[in-house]
């Protein structure tokens, strides 16, 4: 295990800002984890864990440690006869893992496919598309305490998964490093076709089955979305705000068609994307910044030389138009850093 220095975080982020970090190390199984936390380079410098930098923005270079857990194993830990449980390495590639599932026969994540970024990451934002969240196969979440180095399982109960949101993005936040989370999918098919444009896409293909459901999905997303290694970019740039259901029909009665959903009886959905849309912003630049002009929601490194400063700018002038047009605040999705 090397500790790197003065290394750049140029391909290990889906901005690629220009960027590097005072040191660097990919430990590759958790027994190198424990290690290098208790190393003196981990003592006397902050710490950052770095998945697939998919959903971190870089303000500048990072002036401490970034611990990348690389570890890569698949690993089949039981079996039933309508389900299977399968442990895996942090460091393994969410949607090589998806396309796993699916090479198998296993059902569970396939409209999950094409999410950039690693299996450690998955559970901290309860990662979801097309209708299913992680949650809904996560089994069990491992890793270790930054501080005392103590291992812990976590039941997928003890996590506090929400929208977008877990026990990992709040009380344990920078407190603990995922070594690895196990599964639980199922052998039978259960697929979940239901939402936007997928059943359109499958009937396309033909046969409703799991590598169809897969194919339906990378088609629709590719179509949709900018490729990280084309474009830098983060995916959504902000999270879709949940309103009380008084300040949505406010909203409704002032504006044509606003797409909104409903959350049980008293709360509601409006697209930030929609929003920002309503706002002008869609396809605008500010410097090396942009609004994708595909999806408003998505903001790029339009012409690879933006920084995270020039991101920030054109959020916050985001920002300030939805909240003076709608009333709302949006916020961001991303971890800045
Ligand atoms: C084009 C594009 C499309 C996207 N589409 C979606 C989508 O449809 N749905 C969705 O939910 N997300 C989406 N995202 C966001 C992103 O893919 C997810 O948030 C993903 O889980 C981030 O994984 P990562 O490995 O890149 O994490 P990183 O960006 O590296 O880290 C994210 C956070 O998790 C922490 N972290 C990472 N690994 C660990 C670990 N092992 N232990 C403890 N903490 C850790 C980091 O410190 C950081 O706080 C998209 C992103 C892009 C670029």
């Amino acid at each position: 295990m090397v500790i790197q220095q003065n290394y750049s975080l140029k391909p290990h982020h889906t901005f690629h800002f220009n960027v590097q970090a005072d040191f660097f190390v990919a430990p590759e199984s958790k027994e190198e984890v424990i290690e290098i936390l208790k190393a003196p380079v981990c003592k006397s410098n902050p710490l950052l864990i770095l998945g697939g930098g998919s959903n971190i923005l870089f303000k500048s270079d990072y002036k401490g440690l970034i611990l990348k857990p690389n570890i890569q194993n698949i690993t089949v830990v039981d079996e039933q006869e309508n389900n299977l449980w399968v442990e895996v390495g942090a460091g393994v590639d969410w949607d090589y893992f998806v396309e796993w599932s699916v090479k198998n026969n296993l059902y569970g994540i396939e409209n999950l496919s094409l999410i950039p970024g690693n299996v450690g990451a998955c559970p901290v934002q309860n990662i979801g598309a097309y209708g299913v969240e992680v949650k809904d196969v996560i089994k069990q979440v491992n890793g270790v305490y930054i501080d005392t180095l103590e291992s812990f399982s976590f039941k997928n109960e003890e996590c506090d998964f929400a929208y977008r949101n877990s026990i990992f993005k709040n009380h344990l936040k920078g407190k603990v490093i995922i070594t690895s989370v196990v599964f639980e999918l199922k052998k039978q098919a259960e697929l979940k076709l239901g939402y936007g444009d997928v059943l359109e896409k499958i009937n396309e293909l033909g046969e409703q089955n799991l590598v169809n459901t897969r194919k339906a999905i990378v088609h629709i997303r590719e179509s949709k979305l900018p490729d990280p290694e084309v474009i830098g970019n983060v995916g959504s740039f902000f999270k879709n705000p949940v309103v009380e259901n008084s300040i949505a029909h406010k909203i409704i009665e002032q504006h044509n068609n606003v797409p909104h959903y409903k959350i049980g009886d008293t709360l509601c959905k409006i697209p930030a994307g929609w929003m920002i849309e309503q706002c002008g912003w869609k396809g605008r630049s500010l410097g090396n910044a942009a609004v994708h002009e595909k999806q408003a929601l998505v903001l790029v490194n339009k012409t690879g030389k933006a920084n995270g400063e020039e991101v920030l700018r054109l959020a916050s002038e985001i920002e300030k138009s939805v909240k003076s047009k709608f009333g709302i605040t949006i916020e961001k999705e991303v971890n800045v850093i």
